[in-house]
């Protein structure tokens, strides 16, 4: 018995529906489980579904998680004024130490050059805000002007 278009039809649905090559050449008659397979080679259907029953568990309302970088808005950065030192100066490269924000400020090759010497963040050489800013993506200024003069 060869294989006409109704069988082939029949062959692919029981195929998809899991069932075994054996189960197949039985349901279908007439063909042997050889045949099934060879069959089922020559039409591409080799990677057929995994069978429900080792399907894994489906989790409809398990939330995704994602990691969003561009999704999020981040809280806005609000970045606070520089300290001033005693002596009514800003921390420069002559006083910043370990316990300063080292957040440049100003033009490095002008005198008001200082840093923001803020208290740093833990594991980080800037102070809260100047954190968040050093590992935010080119952003534009929001507060133009502000430490322009
Ligand atoms: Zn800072």
């Amino acid at each position: 018995m060869g294989w006409t278009d109704e069988r082939v039809e029949q062959l692919k649905s029981l195929w998809t529906e899991g069932l075994s090559a054996s189960q197949i050449a039985r349901t279908l008659g007439g063909v042997t489980r050889n045949a099934v397979i060879g069959k089922v080679h020559r039409l591409g259907l080799a990677g057929r579904a995994v069978p429900a029953r080792i399907d894994r568990p489906r989790l409809p309302s398990a939330p995704r998680v994602t990691i969003r970088t561009h999704h999020v808005p981040e809280p806005p950065v609000v970045e606070e004024d520089p300290i001033t030192l005693d002596d009514g100066s800003h921390a420069t490269v002559l006083t910043i130490n370990d316990r300063m924000c080292r957040w440049p400020i100003g033009d490095p090759s002008e005198n008001e050059f200082h840093f923001c010497g803020r208290k740093p963040k833990v594991g980080s050489p800037y102070c809260e805000a100047h954190a968040r800013k050093a590992y935010q993506p080119q952003q534009p200024r929001r507060d133009k002007g502000r430490m322009a003069s």
